[in-house]
């Protein structure tokens, strides 16, 4: 199959990108495929919504730069945090021209809330499932374009570059796809292609992510030689809930700490203050470090967030879904503590891209949490992910339009590119092997590289994340190819290359954490 763009992902910023680029461009080719349903991905679980300065009697632009850059660690680039908080106005526009409900008080103006970090009401949010509200808009929006096309259940297994044609472009030519259901390795070729894949959270035990996190956007970038930037940047959020729901971590929304909610020891005692001055709605990483203390001080499996103080009806009809959860397994939270724990949230790292979102190799863009565009630096503000998804999927539309003008290989050449050479005999064990050696790579990146790390603890996971990769690729060289391989060798990928940045790192900073660097005490 030959397209002019292949698009990989449809999360906000897969979608954003092709609804912008079939609106400015309707003759262009576009082909979406993601490795689920449409609707599946972290967009989805976004609960508490998007930041983007809109009440300019109170709010400034300046603000929000200031309280991105100092979430950021100073690590941030200035002059991306600069435009992405500008043009995010604008942007915002367009998603409720597309169809995107947000809440509204009583003068039809957005009703603005609050998150730790921000030095004022900005999140614009749609009740407590601002992702999902922003997703079906987005769906909706996109099956009206007759230049899109959609292959759900497909994945990426590897990008096509001049490894595979023989030439030496340094281009990217599209990417080899493995359907879910008949288990076929097709070939897509693409003038322009796009990784739009998500996150990484199921490197880790426990994680606010769905299943399919597994990095599959970087794992595939690394292989294809493209820059790799920041990994060790991971968020924790402090609040998922504790234990799991039917197998999965749910996340409590921050924004139930700016409605008021307080953190507790499992002894009724407020802790944050201890802490740090801004107490609850303290940047992340100190929240979610202080929770680990406390329970460590404690010897308790968790904390409690207590959320009673808030008027019922603001938690009723503001998150409803929050308290449908927690009901769901016997706690109520207008008259019970939420129990809660810090989870792996958010890869504030990724594939490195310019200011239009262009990766290292030609023809190849990465947008949304795939990617390290410099806005976060070293920790992400709450709810500026789905703000730099959106201004990032616009400005890689545009320059995708001028770009293709500049991609002058005949239809003749994608023609000559392989089909897929790979190991098609199969052994029916491998679903088992597979599922034990992720729970091996989950356990060690959770003890070892997780919201505490120690040099030692990094060489240690060092080591067996080689001995994990040499047995995937064992299994890789002797199984036919399953999306479940597909899967492990990119999340092992992902982990070498975040552990291995994570031992050249010789300062703490924002998210990142070694007690060989620190200045807080070991507990
Ligand atoms: C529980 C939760 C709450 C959050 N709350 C907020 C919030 O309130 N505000 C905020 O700004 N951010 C929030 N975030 C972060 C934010 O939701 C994400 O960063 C953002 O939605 C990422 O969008 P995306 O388009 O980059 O990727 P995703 O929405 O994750 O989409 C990834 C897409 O890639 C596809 N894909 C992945 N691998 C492959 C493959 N190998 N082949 C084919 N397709 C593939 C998936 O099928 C999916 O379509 C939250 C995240 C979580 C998990």
């Amino acid at each position: 199959m030959h397209t002019d763009i292949l698009v990989i992902g449809t999360g906000i910023s897969g979608l954003t990108y092709a609804i912008k680029l079939a609106e400015e461009s309707p003759t262009t080719k576009i082909t979406l495929i993601c490795k689920d349903r449409l609707e599946e991905g972290n967009t989805r679980y976004a609960q508490g919504g998007i930041a983007v300065v809109s009440n300019f009697k109170k709010d400034t632009f300046e603000k929000h730069i200031e309280d991105t850059f100092a979430a950021g660690d100073k690590e941030g680039d200035v002059n991306v945090i600069e435009f992405v908080i500008r043009e995010g106005n604008e942007r915002l526009q367009e998603l409720i021209d597309w169809g995107t409900q947000f809440d509204r008080n009583n003068k039809k103006k957005l009703n603005l809330t609050k998150e730790g970090g921000h030095s004022e009401k900005r999140i614009v949010h749609y009740k407590d499932h601002s992702g999902a509200e922003i997703q079906r808009a987005l769906i909706e929006k996109v099956k009206d374009f007759e230049n899109i096309q959609y292959f759900e259940n497909h994945i990426l297994v590897d990008l096509i570059t001049d490894h595979h044609t023989g030439t030496k472009n340094k281009r990217c030519y599209g990417a080899y796809i493995i359907s879910t259901e008949d288990k076929e390795i097709i070939k897509i070729t693409a003038k322009i292609t796009v990784l739009s894949t998500g996150g990484v959270g199921q490197i880790y035990a426990f994680t606010t992510n769905p299943s399919g996190a597994t990095g599959d956007g970087l794992g595939a970038a690394y292989r294809a030689k493209v820059k790799l930037e920041k990994l060790p940047y991971i968020q924790f959020h402090p609040t998922a809930l504790f234990p799991k729901v039917a197998g999965e971590t749910f996340l409590i929304t921050e924004a139930l700490r700016g409605e008021g909610a307080l953190l507790k020891n499992l002894s009724g005692e407020r802790f944050m203050e201890k802490y740090h001055p801004l107490k609850e709605l303290a940047p992340r990483d100190i929240v979610a470090r202080s929770i680990i203390r406390e329970m460590l001080l404690q010897n308790e499996t968790n904390v409690n967030l207590d959320a009673t103080g808030i008027n019922t009806d603001i938690l009723l009809n503001h998150f409803p879904t929050i308290v449908e959860t927690c009901r769901s397994i016997g706690i109520d939270p207008c008259i019970t503590p939420i129990p809660v724990v810090p989870a792996a949230h958010y890869s504030c790292g990724g594939i490195s891209v310019d200011e239009n979102s262009k990766t290292t190799l030609d023809g190849l863009y990465s947008i949304g949490e795939c990617s390290y565009t410099g806005l976060h630096g070293a920790n992400r503000l709450a709810s500026n992910s789905l703000l730099e998804s959106i201004v990032f999927s616009h400005r890689a539309a545009l320059k995708s339009i001028q770009d293709l003008k500049e991609v002058n290989l005949p239809l003749s050449f994608y023609a000559t590119i392989p089909n897929w050479k790979g190991q098609h005999f199969s052994k029916d064990n491998q679903q088992e092997i597979t599922h034990t050696l992720s729970e091996q790579l989950r356990k060690i990146m959770s003890e070892q590289v997780g919201i505490f790390k120690t040099t030692d603890g990094l060489f240690a996971a060092q080591k067996i994340i080689k001995d994990l990769y040499f047995a995937v690729v064992d299994l890789y060289n002797s199984n036919k190819l399953s999306p479940q391989i597909c899967e492990l060798r990119n999340m092992v990928s992902v982990a070498y290359v975040l552990v291995n940045q994570s031992l050249e790192l010789k300062e703490n900073k924002g998210v990142f954490y070694n007690h060989n660097y620190g200045k807080e005490p070991v507990l």
